[in-house]
């Protein structure tokens, strides 16, 4: 196979999924080290691929029609992360020469290679996945996987903008909302009470992340806590949440792209999982404490829970602040949030 020299990589949808191919990516970068790499992706992860050294540019992907005129006569090879017919679709009108991906969604005949998935692909985490497509098409993906992220440092300064008050101090977040589904979220009075304690014992303020659709959950749970709250619920873009999440001495949250990017810039967090698989979608690194009831349903993968939301509904106030403190005292040095700031200006 010659070495392409323009490869574009077109990068999953979800920004969790997108944090968890940061190893796949670097995998290709040791591979095709002289190659100009791009990234394809959608407006709402975009932004993250500019932080990743790895990654030449990045574009947006605008649907099948624009995708294909974008690529056609710019590169020599197309990696395709997603499972998505539409994807390979683009990449073949293009007429990419090398168009590499699973073979999933029938979408086997507008591909050149198509390494077979895995047995055992379920039920381990999405690093795996990514990683094990490019050792099928025989790329190197011996080394540890690196799902790291650093903080550009105009980021930070951004998150701390927003964060208010020059954002100084100890901060912790919750991030209580999940893109995925209601079944996904946590009791939300046990936010407000998490948050309540561990701004209390910790000293540290507290700020509550999330969409625009979650900030009337954000509003409730500010609501009930004693302690102030700062409601960043819908204020933030993707290089400000990564600058707010920068800055937190803890996270507690559901399983969601906010928990991967915090897990990738290694902050510690407590991350509570209830209908969905821990197995695959863990936060990466060692600095997380994963909170989960072991009830029969579970993971059922459901959006909305058909019974009594028992997986979250069982899970107490205590046990998640208990995983909390233990998490904060095993990490007693907890690295001032400047180290997780990648110090280059973002082209
Ligand atoms: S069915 Fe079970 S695992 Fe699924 S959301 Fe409901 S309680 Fe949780």
């Amino acid at each position: 196979m010659p070495i392409p020299e323009r490869i574009v990589v077109r990068a999953p949808n979800w920004l969790g999924d997108a944090v968890l191919s940061l190893p796949a990516l670097r995998d290709l970068r040791r591979s095709f080290p002289r190659s100009r790499i791009e990234v394809l992706a959608r407006a709402w992860v975009a932004p993250l691929y500019g932080a990743v050294r790895e990654v030449d540019a990045v574009r947006e992907s605008r649907g099948v029609a624009a995708d294909a005129e974008a690529l056609r006569g710019a590169f020599d090879a197309a990696v395709l992360l997603p499972n998505s017919f539409a994807s390979a679709l683009a990449a073949w009108r293009a007429a990419v020469p090398e168009r590499w991906g699973y073979a999933t969604e029938l979408r086997g005949p507008l591909l050149t290679r198509h390494p077979r998935v895995p047995d055992g692909a379920r039920g381990r985490s999405q690093v795996y996945y990514y990683r094990a497509m490019l050792a099928g098409l025989g790329l190197d993906v011996a080394s540890e996987p690196d799902a790291s992220l650093q903080c550009p440092e105009d980021w930070a300064d951004r998150g701390l903008t927003r964060l208010g008050d020059g954002g100084m101090g100890a901060w912790i977040g919750l991030n209580p909302g999940a893109f995925f589904g209601p079944a996904k979220r946590w009791v939300p009075e046990r936010y407000a009470a998490a948050g309540e304690l561990l701004a209390r014992r910790t000293g540290a303020r507290v700020a509550i992340l999330g969409g625009a659709d979650e900030r009337e959950l954000g509003e409730a749970i500010a609501a009930g806590m004693r302690a102030p709250a700062r409601v960043l619920c819908g204020e933030t873009t993707l290089p400000e949440l990564v600058g707010v999440l920068a800055r937190l001495r803890l996270l507690v949250t559901n399983d969601s792209g906010p928990m991967h990017v915090a897990a990738a810039l290694g902050v510690p967090l407590v991350a509570v999982f209830g209908p969905t698989d821990w197995r695959e979608t863990a936060p990466v690194g060692d600095r997380h404490r994963l909170v989960r009831e072991p009830v029969h349903c579970s993971p059922c993968l459901l959006r909305e829970c058909p019974i009594d939301h028992r997986c979250m509904r069982r899970i107490a106030v205590d046990r998640v602040v208990g995983e909390a403190r233990a998490l904060l005292d095993l990490n007693g040095a907890v690295p001032a949030p400047k180290s997780r700031v990648l110090g280059r200006d973002l082209q």
